[in-house]
């Protein structure tokens, strides 16, 4: 039974676990044989929930898992021993020992870094793990890629320094193809540079919009993925021709209150909307508290009963206010679809994201503490 008639919440959000697992079976699938898969699972893995989304990836048998920092690092640390964990941001010196105590593997990009990790190493008797990551364009983190091939060779002289892989970050693998091209032949440029590189190193450049370019005889030997393993494409018209994916996220409210207004009527903050008639409103509940952007302020719509209703005036922390003149069966209590499918109609996460005019990256880690998440598709042991 779907949690829009069993669940008591005011607003929640459903992730299908079994939906999960079908997209990275698919992403899986249409990858070359030997391609390792990185799971990226920062921001608690892109709102849906780090422990429940990081479990189901360790029973799917992925290769390694991406986080931003070594607090999400030691949050996976502790649900399995063993599993290859790459955090991705640059560490803070006063980070640099949880890489150690929760065996780690930390992105570098500057010889600073290296020296610093490399005395840590020595300190402790171990060495520490490493990839480094190289400047193509992106024009974040990275040793800028002509740079690349001398820190390349200082990393292998650092005794206490093991390096395990080597990546670059595209920029636009979303909407320029030709600009990942560059990106590509600039890595691969650093990458010739030098000879005698591990054939044991990950070598990965491509997130989930990168790898419709990725072709198969490349270097690469593993792809970060991110928003696609949880159901949406990277780009809306995307030829994504090699894995259909579908929605694993959806998100929910009710209706706390109908009334009927008269023509006229000025509606929520700065009275940014009149009703152009008599009308009837029912004020939702949910607001940009919850994660529904101002920005949908009198422009998105939302589903009740299977049909379209129009946002009026301003989002509001707690509430929202559609129109349901035309919706007469709408009544108090009543679930509401902000994302997701009612009958046949459906708002997916990039159109949601494009009418608050963002991106489905940001739209799902917008959804707040305040939002329960509610996990259905679960996997009997
Ligand atoms: C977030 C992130 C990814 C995943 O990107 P998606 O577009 O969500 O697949 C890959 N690589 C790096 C370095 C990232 O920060």
């Amino acid at each position: 039974m779907s949690t829009a008639t069993t669940s008591p919440l005011r607003c929640w959000a459903e992730i299908d676990l079994a939906a999960f697992e079908r997209n990275l079976k698919r992403i899986q699938a249409a990858l070359p044989a030997r391609m390792r898969y990185v799971a990226v699972v920062k921001a608690d893995a892109y709102g849906h929930g780090m422990p429940q989304i990081v479990r189901r990836l360790m029973q799917s048998g992925v290769d390694c898992f991406a986080v931003a920092n070594v607090t999400e690092a030691a949050d996976i640390r502790h649900m399995g021993a063993g599993w290859p964990i790459l955090v991705l941001s640059p560490l803070l010196p006063q980070e640099d020992h949880f890489v150690v105590e929760y065996d780690l593997t930390a992105t570098v990009s500057t010889l600073g870094e290296c020296e610093r990790l490399n005395a840590l190493g020595q300190a402790n008797g171990c060495r520490i793990k490493v990839h480094l990551k190289i400047d193509t364009g992106m024009g974040r983190l990275g040793i800028w890629h002509r740079d690349a091939p001398a820190l390349l060779t200082q990393i292998q002289a650092m005794p206490a320094l093991q390096l395990e892989g080597v990546y670059t970050h595209f920029s636009s693998a979303d909407s320029d193809t030709q600009f990942t091209e560059v990106q590509r032949e600039r890595f691969l440029r650093a990458l010739q540079s030098e000879r005698g590189l591990a054939e044991s190193l990950l070598i990965h450049a491509d997130n989930s919009a990168g790898i419709d370019t990725l072709s198969n005889d490349s270097p690469y030997n593993a792809v970060r993925i991110g928003l696609l393993q949880f159901g949406v494409p990277p780009y809306p018209k995307s030829a994504l021709g090699r894995v259909a994916v579908e929605p694993i996220f959806s998100f929910h409210t009710r209706i706390g209150l109908i009334k009927d207004l008269p023509g006229g009527t000025d509606i929520s903050y700065a009275r940014t909307h009149q009703l152009k008639r008599d009308s009837r409103i029912a004020v939702l509940t949910a607001g940009y508290g919850d994660g529904v952007p101002l920005e949908l302020s009198n422009r998105g719509s939302v589903l009740i009963h299977a049909q379209r209703c129009p946002i009026l005036g301003r989002v509001t922390m707690d509430q929202t206010i559609v129109d349901v003149t035309d919706c007469p069966s709408a009544q108090i209590g009543d679930p509401v679809v902000l994302i997701g499918k009612d009958g046949a109609h459906e708002i997916t996460t990039t159109e949601f994201s494009e009418q608050a005019q963002t991106i489905p990256w940001e739209t799902l880690c917008s959804v707040t503490k305040r939002v329960t998440r509610v996990y259905v598709g679960s996997r009997e042991l």
